[in-house]
Formats: structure tokens, sequence, C-alpha cells
């Protein structure tokens, strides 16, 4: 049994050296908990913060501690009446093969709709994610003009499929050639373009010919302050999160839009949001994700790392963009 220790805290951009292996003893349940073998772990950007001391919605990883991450895992021996054998389950767990839990925050999942990693990207958080940021903040209609950032990510290609589906004018910002294909031939994105190529501000105006209504923000940065340069009246932003941003240093510190006016004379509104605040959107994702999957009118790419170790890698190869689609560490058979 192994897990992916935190080492130490990272100041600017963590290296492999922040992570450690260790190998433990498999735990025992105690009376009301089960054991969990866990198949895939999940890897994202939000680690990042975690990482920090910093003040923040989630508690800092303790340095010498388990890595924390979603997880989908099995139950191999129960304690506990809600999760028998052999239940397949989801939810906050450790980057390591096995844990013990007494199942709180934990849901049981249905493993013959959808592989089981979909429960760490599209039927699970980053799918909730998406649809609680376009409908609770964003409040899309048919017919908005939507575009998203980091478009052919764990969250963005559920972002801009379920802008399709709703009817809307979808267009996405990615960081290779690659993914900026997958968005137009296999996603159905009316239009997409490579941020590191060209003048984004332009690139943002082509894409978006009618303007902005709905932004879906992944990265901040730059793209930020193109969008608001073609942001249409009464416009919506999901502040979701600002990648670019995560290793700044006080020596290194982001530079915001500088035409945040654009919000004023538009009647704007953005919002930023932490999913699980949303617990009511969150649960009626999984249906809605689950029957728009079957319908054909979901796809969702994935990139699966190998074995414990790699995790700390796939982690930094998150950050660094070398993801494409929803990025999970796979550790057992299912
Ligand atoms: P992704 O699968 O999209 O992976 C992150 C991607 O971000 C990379 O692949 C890279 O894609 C892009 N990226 C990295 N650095 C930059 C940069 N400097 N500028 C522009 N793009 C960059 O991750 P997720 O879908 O899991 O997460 C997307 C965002 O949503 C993150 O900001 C994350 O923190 C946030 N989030 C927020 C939640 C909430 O509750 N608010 C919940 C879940 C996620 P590319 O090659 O295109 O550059």
């Amino acid at each position: 049994n192994r897990q992916i220790l935190l080492k130490s805290r990272p100041v600017g951009w963590p290296t492999l050296d922040n992570f450690e292996v260790a190998t433990v003893d498999i735990p025992k349940p105690a009376n009301g908990e089960v054991l969990v073998k866990v198949i895939y772990m999940s890897v994202d950007p939000y680690m990042r913060g975690r990482m920090s001391d910093a003040k923040s919605y989630a508690e800092p990883f303790a340095v010498g501690e388990p890595c924390q991450a979603g997880v989908v895992g099995k139950v191999m021996e129960s304690n506990n009446g809600k999760f028998p054998e052999g239940t397949y389950l989801m939810g906050m767990g450790i980057w390591g093969n096995y844990f013990v839990t007494d199942g709180t925050g934990f849901q049981p999942i249905d493993a013959s709709i959808a592989p089981l990693h979909y429960y760490l990207g599209i039927l699970g958080m980053p799918g909730m994610t998406a649809y609680v940021g376009l409908t609770a903040i964003a409040n899309l209609k048919e017919g908005d003009q939507l575009f998203v950032s980091a478009a052919s990510g764990a969250v963005g290609q559920v972002v801009g499929q379920i802008g399709k589906n709703m009817g809307c004018h979808v267009a996405g910002s990615a960081g290779t050639d690659d993914k900026v294909a997958y968005l137009k031939d296999e996603l159905g994105f009316d239009a997409a373009f490579n941020y590191k190529k060209g003048d984004i501000y332009k690139s943002v105006k082509t894409a978006n010919p009618k303007g902005i209504d709905v932004y879906f923000e992944n990265v901040g940065g730059p793209i930020l302050e193109a969008v608001l340069n073609n942001i249409n009246d009464k416009a919506r932003i999901a502040l979701c999160g600002m990648i670019a941003d995560y290793n700044a240093t006080v020596d290194n510190l982001p530079v915001g839009p500088r035409n945040l006016t654009a919000l004023v004379k538009c009647s704007v509104k953005m919002q930023g949001f932490i999913v699980f605040n949303y617990l009511k959107e969150c649960q009626d994702w999984i249906p809605l994700g689950a029957k728009w999957l079957k319908e054909g009118k979901l796809k969702y790419r994935v990139s699966v790392a190998e074995n414990i170790e790699n995790a700390p890698q796939a982690f930094l190869d998150v950050l660094a963009g070398k993801n494409f689609g929803k990025q999970v560490v796979k550790l057992a058979d299912e």
C-alpha cells in the first residue's frame, strides 16, 4: 500500500521534490468503517492551492501526510451497512492504494452507466462544476453567445457541450492545435483558437462575432481582458478558476484586466463560485449528464496515467497544460 505524501510546500511552480512516496500497511476498518481499494485517483488544479498554507476555501494539505484527492474505489471490507463489500463509490480520498473511511462524503456509483473514471470527470466534480457555473451562476439561455477558456480540459469540454446542447453559439480557447481541432471537429464547437498563437484580442473577436453573453473563466490572465473587450450588454461571467495565477509569487504577481470598466458600461455580472456550495445542481447534473452520454450528446476525453508514483508528474503536467482532457491516474483494474 503506497501513498503520495506532501514533503514540502512549494513557492512558485511545484516540482517532484515537493512529494514523496511512502509504503504503509493496509489499514483495518473499525466499527462503522470500510476499507476502500482505490481504482482511479483524480489530479486537479485546485490541489496546487492546498499545497500552500495560504487561506483558502479548502484546508491545506499537511506536510508529511498523504495528498487528498477525489477517488473512485471499491469497498473491499465493510463494517458499514450503507456501503456493503463490492460497492463502487466516489468521494474525497487520498493519493494512495487503500484507505479506510466511515463513508462521510462518499456516494455509491453505478459502474454500469459509464467508465468508472467518468465519475472523476464528466459525471463527477468537473462535470458538476461546468453545470453549476452555467446554470446557477451564468444563467445560460438558448441562443446565448458562450465562450470558455481551457476549453478542452476536464471542465471546459463539458461547458462547451452543455452550451451546444442548449442551442448556444460556442467558442473556446486552448493551448495546442490538437486541442483546438478536437473542439471543432469532435465536440462541434462553432469556433476555437490556440491562445498561444497570434493576437488574443483578434482571436477572441473572430471566434465570437456577435460578442459574448456568457464567459466561463478557467484561466485568468490576458484572455479575460480580451473577453471584456468583446462583452455584450447584461453578460454574465462565471469565475470558475484562474490557473494562470496559481503559481504566482509576491515577486511575480498576476496582472489583472485593465478594462474592468466594461463591467459597468455593459451591466455585466461577474461572480466566482465553488462547486460544492451548490449541492442541488451537483446532484441534478449526474442524471442529466448520464442521459446525454447515453443519447450520444456528450463526449469526454480523458488522459490516464498509470501507477501511483506517476501522480505528482501528472499533476505538474496539468499545471503546464500537458494533459489533454480530464487527467486521472489508474491504480487498479475495475
Ligand atoms: P484542465 O483539465 O482544464 O487542466 C488545466 C488546463 O489549464 C491545462 O490543460 C491548460 O490547457 C490550461 N492552462 C494551464 N496554464 C494556463 C495558462 N497560463 N493560461 C491559460 N491556460 C492555462 O483543468 P480542470 O478542467 O480541472 O480545471 C479548469 C479550471 O477550473 C481550473 O482553473 C480549476 O482550478 C477550476 N475549477 C474550479 C472549480 C470551482 O469549484 N470553482 C472546480 C473545478 C475546477 P491549455 O493547453 O489549453 O493551456
